[in-house]
C-alpha cells in the first residue's frame, strides 16, 4: 500500500513528541535525573520514513558514563533499603505512567523508528505489563533454607548485584528496554542502559517515568551514545556488576571479551536464523498466516523470526505459490498510517545490507519468489522500504540459509522426512527460536524437543511475554532476562551459616 507519499513530514511531529516527553525537548543521556550532553562526536537519527535527519547529538563519552555510573551506585543504595512492597508500588506505578503515556510513546517510537503505529500501540501496552508483572515479585524474592547435615542454620538470600549495565538495539528500543529495566530494578539493582545509537528516545522515556513514579534520582540512567565509544566505557567501568546485552553475535562476543577481563557476569541475548517447519498434515490456512508473522512482522527485523521456513517437499510449490501471493497482499507503507502492517526498515545500512544479501541468494541459485526493495511512489520517499521478500529453493549451504538477515526475507527449502526438518533446523550455529506446524500431536512434541532453541512454538509462532523464559541457545547467547529465570539472573545468592549447637565440634581448642 503506497500511501507513504501522501503522509506529512514527519519532523514536527517528532519534534513535538519529544518535546512532551522529554523534558525540554533535548536529546541526551538521563544521567542522575537530567539530560546532560555528551562530549563525543555528533550523531544523527534519521526519520526511517524518508531517510531525513531529523535530530542531532553528541555521544555521551567517558565523563557522562561515570557520571551515570556515580548515580547508580549511590541510588541503588536507596533503593535496595526499601521494602519490597514499597519497591512493588513504585514498578506499578511505572506500568501505570507508561500506560497512561502509551498513545504518545508509541506515536514517537513509530515516527522516530519506523515502527508500525498498530505495533507500537500493542508493544507500549505489553511495556506496562513488564513492570506490572515484576511489581508483583519485589516481596516474594526470597532464599531458602538448606537441611544441611550439623548443627547450622543455613540460609540463603538473594541479593542485588549493584549496577547493572544494559545494552540494547535498535529494532524495538522500547520492548527492549522494559523487558531488561523492569526485571533489574525488581530485584533491587541500579541500571545503566545504553540503547542503540540510532534509537534512544523511548529508552530516555522510560528512565524519566522510573523517576516520575517515584524511583531514587540516579537509579535509572539512560546513555545516548554509540557502542565502540560510551558502551564499551560502560561495559568496562568498575561500578558494573552485570552486563546485560542484546545485539548482534558479533557485539556479543566483544562485550562479554571486556566484560571477562572485570570477570564480571555477562547474559547475552544475540542473533537467530530460525527455522520454521510445516508439515503436510498441518492447518495450511493456518501455517501460512503463521509464516508471515513470523518472517514479516516487525519487517523482519526481529531476532526470533522465522527466517528459514521449512516446507514438506509434498506441499512445497503450492504453499510457496500461495505465501508469496499473501506476503503481496501485507499493507505496507508509511509506519504511521494506521493500516500498515509492514513499515521500513530502521536504517539505510540495514537496508542496503538486505538488498545485497538478497542479491547474492539469487546469484547463488535461490528463486525470488516476490519481494525485493520497494518500487514507485514508496522508492520515491527516500524512506528505507523493502518489500515482504521469500527466497525459494534454498540450499543450506548457501549465505541466505546461514546468516542473520534481518529483514523481510525468508530462505525457502523442502524436507522429506521429519529426522531431515529437524536436522536442517539445527543445521545453524544459532538456537533462539523455532517452530512447527503439524496436526499430528506426537511428531509436535518430537520435532519441539529435537530443535535446539530458547524458544519453540507449535502450531503458532512470535508470541514472548515477560513471564516466561526468553534467551538462546548455542550462538544465540546465554541467559535468561524474562520471568523468573530473570529476576534470578539478577541477584546473587550468599550463604549464611549460623551455629545453633551450645558446644559445636571445633577444629582447634586454644582460646588463647
Ligand atoms: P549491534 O550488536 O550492532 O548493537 C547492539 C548494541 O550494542 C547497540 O546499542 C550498540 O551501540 C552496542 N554496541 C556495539 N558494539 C559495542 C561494544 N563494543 N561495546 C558496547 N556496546 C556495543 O546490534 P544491532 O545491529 O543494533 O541489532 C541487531 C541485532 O540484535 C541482531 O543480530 C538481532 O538478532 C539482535 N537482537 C537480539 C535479540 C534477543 O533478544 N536475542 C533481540 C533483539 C535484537
Amino acid at each position: 500500500m503506497d500511501d507513504a507519499h501522501n503522509a506529512p513530514d514527519q519532523t514536527d511531529r517528532i519534534e513535538e513528541l519529544v518535546a512532551g516527553l522529554i523534558p525540554g525537548g533535548r536529546i541526551g543521556s538521563l544521567v542522575d535525573g537530567a539530560i546532560v550532553a555528551g562530549t563525543g562526536e555528533t550523531l544523527h537519527l534519521t526519520d526511517p520514513a524518508n531517510g531525513r535527519v531529523f535530530a542531532s547529538f553528541r555521544d555521551a563519552g567517558q565523563t557522562v558514563v561515570d557520571a551515570a555510573m556515580d548515580a547508580a551506585t549511590r541510588a541503588q543504595k536507596e533503593w535496595a533499603a526499601l521494602t519490597g512492597s514499597a519497591r512493588g508500588r513504585i514498578l506499578y506505578e511505572v506500568g501505570r505512567l507508561v500506560r497512561a503515556n502509551a498513545e504518545a510513546i508509541a506515536e514517537m517510537e513509530c515516527r522516530s523508528a519506523g515502527r508500525p503505529i498498530r505495533d507500537m500501540r500493542g508493544e507500549a501496552v505489553r511495556v506496562a505489563e513488564m513492570f506490572e508483572y515484576y511489581a508483583g515479585w519485589c516481596d516474594k524474592l526470597h532464599g531458602e533454607v538448606i537441611p544441611v547435615p550439623s548443627s547450622h542454620l543455613n540460609y540463603t538470600r538473594r541479593e542485588p548485584i549493584g549496577v547493572v549495565t544494559q545494552i540494547t538495539p535498535w529494532n524495538a528500543p522500547l520492548f527492549t528496554g522494559g523487558w531488561q529495566i523492569a526485571p533489574a530494578l525488581a530485584a533491587g539493582n541500579g541500571v545503566v542502559i545504553k540503547p542503540s545509537e540510532l534509537t534512544p528516545l523511548s529508552t530516555i522515556v522510560l528512565g524519566r517515568l522510573c523517576e516520575k513514579a517515584g524511583a531514587p534520582r540516579g537509579l535509572v540512567n539512560v546513555l545516548a551514545g554509540a557502542g565502540a565509544t560510551t558502551g564499551a566505557a560502560a561495559v568496562a567501568h568498575d561500578a558494573t556488576g552485570l552486563v546485560v546485552f542484546v545485539g548482534s553475535a558479533a557485539g556479543g562476543v566483544a562485550v562479554a571479551t571486556a566484560a571477562a577481563r572485570k570477570t564480571v557476569p555477562c547474559i547475552l541475548e544475540l542473533g537467530g536464523k530460525s527455522g520454521n517447519i510445516v508439515f503436510p498434515d498441518a492447518d495450511i490456512d493456518r501455517a501460512i498466516l503463521g509464516a508471515q508473522s513470523a518472517i514479516f512482522g516487525g519487517a523482519g527485523q526481529s531476532c526470533v523470526a522465522g527466517s528459514r521456513l521449512l516446507v514438506h517437499r509434498s506441499i512445497h510449490s503450492a504453499f510457496v505459490e500461495r505465501y508469496a501471493r499473501a506476503a503481496e497482499k501485507i499493507p505496507f507503507g508509511h509506519p504511521a498510517s494506521a493500516d500498515t502492517q509492514i513499515g521500513p526498515i530502521n536504517n539505510g545500512r540495514q537496508f542496503d545490507k538486505i538488498g545485497e544479501m538478497v542479491a547474492r541468494g539469487v546469484a547463488d541459485g535461490a528463486r525470488l519468489a516476490t519481494g525485493g526493495p520497494a518500487g514507485g511512489a514508496l522508492a520515491e520517499t527516500g524512506g528505507y522500504f523493502f518489500a515482504p521478500t521469500i527466497l525459494d529453493h534454498v540450499k543450506p549451504e548457501m549465505e541466505i540459509a546461514r546468516e542473520e538477515v534481518f529483514g523481510p526475507v525468508v530462505a525457502v527449502m523442502p524436507f522429506d522426512t521429519e529426522e531431515e526438518a529437524i536436522a536442517l533446523a539445527n543445521a545453524t550455529p544459532y538456537g533462539l527460536a523455532g517452530a512447527v506446524w503439524t496436526g499430528d500431536v506426537g511428531r509436535a512434541h518430537r520435532v519441539a524437543a529435537g530443535v535446539r532453541a530458547g524458544t519453540f512454538w507449535i502450531n503458532g509462532y512470535k508470541t514472548i511475554n515477560v513471564m516466561s523464559p526468553f534467551g538462546g541457545f548455542g550462538r544465540s547467547g546465554y541467559g535468561r532476562s524474562s520471568g523468573l529465570e530473570a529476576l534470578h539472573a539478577y541477584t546473587q545468592v550468599k550463604s549464611v551459616w549460623v551455629e545453633t549447637a551450645a558446644n559445636p565440634p571445633v577444629a582447634f581448642g586454644y582460646t588463647g
